[in-house]
């Protein structure tokens, strides 16, 4: 990494670091707010509106993170507030069935033609994690495929070759996950259907599911190349597998239907969070109506949670999803086409190689000039050049994902005024790119 001199100060956010480090393991709840891949000291935020974040230190940032996927809408949009506040008021959890989780599955369900039954979590780990054990108590079987850089949830078997933190950090795998669950894994290299074949034929009848992104973001974005995703599908139907597309980061944020809406591809269980829970803790999982008959207590396989379908959690999330119409959609799509070109266009003028790529209004800027297949592909960019060019925009007043293994998340209330801040702060941070050394 680039020794970069950091000229400003976060005296505030540095505070509470340091308390947070007493208390918390590296003072954060999630390994990538930390910073650690890009140096200095994590912002600690105290309010969001639109398309801006507050720090400690009372400073504004355009927020080009959006809690990592979830504020499709902006921060603290009035129409979600106003649901939170109406659903809190009666009360924040009741251990029963209720009206509102049975509002937001039918709406999911109305609006996804694969998912015909949905079972609601708390986070898209829970989601992933249930998936598999219902696609290994529906097969009878035990091993599972996934693709090197795609993460999905911090699942002890989905772990290995994970994107996210574990590519941030360069973590191969981790302690904790035994040799047994690290056994039943096997992973490839992502957009290589030769690979899946190949895994299908060296362990007949062994292969429960094969689980993907629908279209990953967690080694930066990496859409599934034409056709992928359906031989995928169709791979698991001719073995008798069961195809999980994992939908958390894509789902209700690509599309309507998430990225079903955009590649049509038929998933047997899928996985949904972040947009679906209006930025509070709801998830889900669903699909195919027999799999999911398997799933108690209509069927033998265990799943429960004590806060699933929590009544706030699914008005926020039912709230966001009816305010995401076609417009919406449109509206996330054109910010995300000029802050794309804006980039692009700074980092030209400055002669930095680099590639853009998108999956809907997701996208990433990876600091190579060849196009980004796979996670061999991702870990091989100038990713020193990202530090110097994250640094330049924080500074300048925008905040980007800290970490170049990562998608940049925007929202409807990405308006003229906050496009103009990404203008006006992009020259210098392409300079600092352009300037960067390894
Ligand atoms: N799956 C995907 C594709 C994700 O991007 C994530 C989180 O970023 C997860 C699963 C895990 O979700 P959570 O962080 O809510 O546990």
């Amino acid at each position: 990494m680039s020794e970069l001199p950091y000229p400003y100060e976060a005296p505030v956010s540095q505070a509470l670091f340091d308390r947070a480090a007493a208390v918390t393991p590296g003072g954060v709840n999630s390994p990538v707010r930390a910073f650690r891949a890009v140096g200095g000291t994590p912002r600690f935020m105290v309010s969001g509106s639109g398309p801006y974040l507050k720090d400690a230190d009372g400073r504004e940032y355009v927020d080009l993170v959006c809690s990592w996927g979830p504020m499709i809408l902006g921060h603290a949009h009035p129409e979600v507030i106003a649901a939170v506040q109406e659903a809190v008021a009666h009360g924040t959890s009741f251990g029963t069935p209720g009206e509102g989780e049975v509002a937001l599955a039918e709406e999911m369900v109305n609006r996804v033609g694969p998912l015909e039954r949905v079972r609601l979590v708390s986070s898209g780990t829970e989601a992933t994690m249930s998936a598999i054990r219902l696609a290994r108590g529906f097969t009878r079987r035990s091993k599972v495929v996934k693709f090197a850089g795609c993460y999905h949830g911090h699942v002890d078997s989905l772990l290995a070759a994970a994107g996210s933190g574990l590519a941030t950090f360069a973590l191969p795998d981790t302690p904790g996950v035994t040799g047994a669950q690290a056994g039943d894994t096997i992973v490839l290299p992502y957009n290589d259907a030769d690979a899946v074949r190949a895994a299908f034929a060296a362990h007949p009848g062994e292969i429960a599911c094969v689980i993907t992104e629908a279209s990953p973001g967690n080694m930066g974005v990496v859409p599934p190349l034409p056709g992928f995703n359906q031989q995928l599908k169709d791979l698991c139907a001719a073995n008798g597998a069961l195809y999980i597309s994992d939908e958390v980061m894509t789902g209700f944020r690509t599309s309507r239907a998430g990225w079903y809406g955009v590649d049509g591809v038929e998933p047997d269980l899928m996985t949904f969070g972040k947009v679906m829970g209006g930025g509070f803790p709801a998830a889900a999982f669903g699909g195919r109506a027999d799999v999911m008959a398997h799933l108690a207590p209509a069927g033998p396989v265990y799943q429960a949670g004590t806060l699933s379908g929590n009544p706030v959690a699914t008005a926020a999330g039912l709230a966001q999803l009816r305010l995401l119409d076609a417009a919406a959609y449109s509206t996330v799509d054109s910010v995300s086409r000029q802050i794309q070109a804006m980039v692009s266009e700074a980092l030209t003028k400055e002669g930095v190689a680099h590639t853009l790529q998108n999956a809907s209004n997701m996208f990433s800027v990876f600091f190579t000039d060849r196009p980004v297949r796979d996670y061999e592909d991702a870990k091989a960019q100038e990713s020193y050049r990202f530090t110097a060019f994250f640094h330049a925009m924080l500074e300048n007043g925008v905040y980007l994902p800290p970490s170049s293994f990562e998608s940049w998340f925007v929202s409807t209330a990405h308006d003229e005024t906050a496009l103009q801040r990404i203008a006006d702060a992009l020259p210098a941070a392409a300079r600092a790119a352009a300037e960067a050394t390894a």
